[in-house]
Parts: C-alpha cells; sequence; structure tokens
C-alpha cells in the first residue's frame, strides 16, 4: 500500500502576504508534488463517490487547478465560474463583497441546468464570499448543489457560517 501522505507537509505558510497581517497559505508546493496532489484529487474524489455528482464547478483561477482533475477522477463534466467579461455566451452573473468594494462572478447561463447535481470547489475557504457567490450562482440557474469543497479551510474566519450548503468539507483546517 501507498505511504499515507500528511497534506499539511504541503502547505507553505507565507507571513503577511499579500498584506501585513495576512498568512497566506500557499499550495504550491502541493501542486508542485505527483504524490500530493494526486493523494488531494483522490481524497476529494473518494469522498464524494457515490454521490451522483455530475458536474464540478469552480472559480477562476485556483479553483481550476483542482476542479480539472477532480472531474475527470469523478466522471463529471467541468464547470468554470469566472470573472466578469470572459465567457464569450450568456451568463448569469453574481455580485459579492471585497473587504474594499466589490467584485462578480459568471457562469454560462445553460451551463448549470436545472436539476443537475453540482459540486462546488475551490483552493482556499476563508471568509467564504468568493463562495457565497458562486452557491448563489448555482441556485440561480436551478441546479442542485450536492456540496461545497475545499482544500483548505481557514475556519479562525468562519466562512463556514456564511455558507448553507448541505455539505462543507475540507481536506485540511487551520
Ligand atoms: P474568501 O472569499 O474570503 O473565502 O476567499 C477565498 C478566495 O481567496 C479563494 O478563491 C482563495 O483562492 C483565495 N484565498 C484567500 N486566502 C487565501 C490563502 O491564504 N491562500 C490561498 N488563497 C487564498
Amino acid at each position: 500500500a501507498p505511504a499515507t501522505i500528511d497534506l499539511r507537509e504541503y502547505i507553505r505558510n507565507i507571513p503577511d502576504f499579500p498584506k501585513p497581517g495576512i498568512q497566506f497559505k500557499d499550495i504550491t508546493p502541493l501542486l508542485a508534488s505527483p504524490e500530493a496532489f494526486r493523494s488531494a484529487i483522490e481524497q476529494l474524489a473518494a469522498h464524494f463517490r457515490g454521490r451522483g455528482v455530475e458536474v464540478i464547478a469552480a472559480a477562476e483561477a485556483r479553483g481550476f487547478i483542482f476542479g480539472a482533475p477532480l472531474a475527470m477522477q469523478m466522471g463529471a463534466g467541468f464547470v468554470p465560474i469566472r470573472k466578469p467579461g470572459k465567457l464569450p455566451y450568456a451568463t448569469i452573473a453574481q455580485e459579492y463583497q471585497l473587504e474594499y468594494g466589490s467584485d462578480r462572478l459568471e457562469v454560462h447561463s445553460d451551463a448549470l441546468g436545472r436539476g443537475r447535481r453540482v459540486l462546488l470547489l475551490d483552493d482556499v475557504l476563508a471568509t467564504g464570499g468568493t463562495m457565497k457567490a458562486c452557491i448563489d450562482l448555482v441556485h440561480s440557474a436551478g441546479a442542485e448543489l450536492v456540496a461545497c469543497a475545499f482544500v483548505i479551510e481557514l475556519s479562525f474566519l468562519e466562512g463556514r457560517a456564511r455558507l448553507t450548503p448541505p455539505e462543507v468539507f475540507s481536506l485540511i483546517t487551520y
């Protein structure tokens, strides 16, 4: 049997990035390790196997990195959620608040069909603002949200409390 991998060993803490006081979790060592990257995707797939997930939806940019291989592993489709003006076809949009000002996420209007079983995914759950916007997009489209999944959850920011899906699942919690 393969040695168990402690994914925490592949997450690098960067103090004061991008601003003083922020402890940034850098996932690039995990991505650079074939064993750790594969383990992360396999653990996510194993957790959600048998739940009828048809679509993995994830927001750019780091959500894409985990979303595409997870979709492959699970036999699901992949739907990109993007910053404004990037998607070529008709879109639905959701505004969300940032620390200063607001931002907007978009998804193709036909990508999350009515009743499709969707798993939302991102690399990090911080305040939950980004994932909340993604949840609102899934609901606007009339699709069925199975769960929200993360590689890392920063539990001290209490982002989980802002989310109302059937399940919030994280591989690593700080
Ligand atoms: P939230 O909207 O505050 O939950 O922030 C989540 C978004 O910001 C995710 O899309 C993450 O990619 C990114 N993010 C926030 N904190 C970190 C971090 O420490 N490391 C990597 N990405 C982060």
